[in-house]
């Protein structure tokens, strides 16, 4: 099977009908990097960047993260590399800061809402950011955006970073993306001039599966039980693709389950054009794609959840035996 990947490395993911979905991978050490050529991912479609932070004694500094983050985008060789910014609190805490004491970690105080209340934080990330870029272009998104307004605030802090520079005299990436992760249900709900104002979209299904579901992605008792290819959730997926579509909104998926082919499929049918997964996992994913016609699998998929199917796991296998 290694082999067989190894040989579709090259090629794209393209199902029998032409459409083609962008695969893109997971990382977030510079050790992952070597994987970009060998998976043949097209980019990295989430960059976790705390990770680096989560490995450190102490608080890293400026001109640290801005080397670190030149040499990542090295390493990227001009594929787009998209960084989130920190996602700490919940599981992710930093050895440095000093634990909170919260009933409900992943409902609390964490990501871009530790930025938003520490802004020294987010803008000196933001700055080593945009510094490492040397003017080349530049992809950012933040992490579990709630609301409109807090992707409006983080927005600006990036436009007063990118202020400073230049009236610094620094360069300013030629080009820069701004993104948001759709990791909360509200999100979905947010007004029209959110999905115009973001550059991309990107789900984060691990987190928005949990507070879908309201069951933890920790606790396996209760994770088990709900499945990423229910009718319930495909259907407010499929919302969101519509909100996109409407708004011209690049769109993508980066949680685990893109990684996995029978969802990485059924995410491409019901019409995520870009996945982001780790490195082990495009080929497998393309493998499949590839042979299938996505817009069949998307009307099969559209059928069955306007019947009420909610197995669509089950659906989707009968699907593939039928049709191939
Ligand atoms: C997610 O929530 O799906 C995601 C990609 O981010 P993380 O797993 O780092 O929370
Ligand atoms: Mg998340």
């Amino acid at each position: 099977a290694q082999e067989r990947y190894a040989s579709l490395r090259d090629l794209p993911a393209t199902g029998t009908c032409g459409t083609r979905i962008a695969l893109q991978m997971n990382a977030g050490l510079m050790a992952d990097l070597p994987s970009l050529a060998g998976s043949g991912a097209e980019g990295v479609g989430l960059f976790r960047t705390e990770l680096q932070f989560l490995i450190r004694s102490q608080m890293p500094k400026r001109l640290e993260l801005s080397a670190l983050y030149a040499r990542v985008m090295a390493a990227a060789g001009g594929k787009r590399v998209a960084f989130r910014t920190l996602d700490i609190g919940s599981d992710k805490v930093l050895p440095y800061m000093k634990p909170n004491d919260e009933p409900n970690p992943a409902m609390g105080w964490r990501a871009l809402r530790v930025g938003l209340d520490k802004p020294g934080i987010l803008r000196m990330q933001l700055q080593a950011l945009v510094r490492a870029a040397q003017g080349a272009p530049l992809t950012v998104m933040f992490p579990f955006v709630t609301l409109e307004a807090e992707f409006s605030i983080a927005r600006a802090e990036l436009d007063k970073v990118l202020d400073r520079e230049c009236k610094l005299g620094n360069p300013v990436p030629s080009k820069l993306e701004v993104g948001a992760m759709l990791e909360t249900p509200s999100l979905a709900y947010a007004p029209d001039s959110f999905f115009r104002a973001v550059d991309f979209i990107s789900v984060g299904g691990n987190d928005l599966k949990q507070f879908f579901y309201a069951a933890d992605r920790e606790n396996e008792r209760v994770r088990r039980r709900y499945d990423m290819l229910n009718g319930s959730f495909l259907t407010f997926l499929s919302q969101v693709v519509a909100r996109c579509e409407t708004a011209g909104t690049p769109l993508s998926f980066c949680g685990e389950d893109a990684g996995r082919p029978l969802e990485a499929l059924v995410l491409a049918a019901i019409g995520f054009r870009s996945l982001s997964m780790r490195p082990a996992s495009v080929g497998p994913v393309k493998h499949l794609i590839r042979q299938v016609n996505l817009i069949e699998a998307g009307k099969a998929v559209a059928t069955a959840l306007a019947s009420g199917e909610q197995d669509i796991r089950e659906m989707m296998n009968a699907w593939l035996v039928d049709n191939h």
